[in-house]
Parts: C-alpha cells; sequence; structure tokens
C-alpha cells in the first residue's frame, strides 16, 4: 500500500483539476492533503471524489494510469 495525497490548489493545474498523487512523487506539492493509504492510483481518486474532490485526477508523472486530463 502507498500513501496518496491530494492537491488541494488547483491555481497551476492547466484543466483546474486537484492532482492526486503517490509518496515519493518529486511533484508532491508542499501542503497536499493526505487521503489515504490505497495500493493503487485509481483506488486513490475513486475515494477522493467520493469524499467531495470532484475534480480529482491522478498526477501524469506519478499516477499516469489514472491521469485522464
Ligand atoms: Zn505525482
Amino acid at each position: 500500500m502507498f500513501r496518496f495525497y491530494i492537491n488541494p490548489d488547483t491555481t497551476q493545474n492547466p484543466n483546474g483539476n486537484n492532482e492526486v498523487h503517490r509518496e515519493g512523487c518529486h511533484k508532491l506539492p508542499f501542503g497536499a492533503i493526505l487521503l489515504g493509504r490505497y495500493n493503487k492510483c485509481s483506488e486513490a481518486v475513486e475515494a477522493a471524489k467520493e469524499a467531495g474532490w470532484t475534480k480529482a485526477d491522478g498526477c501524469v508523472h506519478c499516477c499516469k494510469s489514472a491521469h485522464e486530463e
């Protein structure tokens, strides 16, 4: 399992998404919020959406399998 984090700041995202990152990602921003521990990115993104982060999207670097835009 890995810890996944969500970036509450969408101002740096071209699509206005809240990027979801896996622990250790070099793009993990300061101030990211811990979502919890999941086996894979898609689970973390789904959990984020259920928690109300409707614009959650996987980071292109660490969550490529769950990256949509
Ligand atoms: Zn990342």
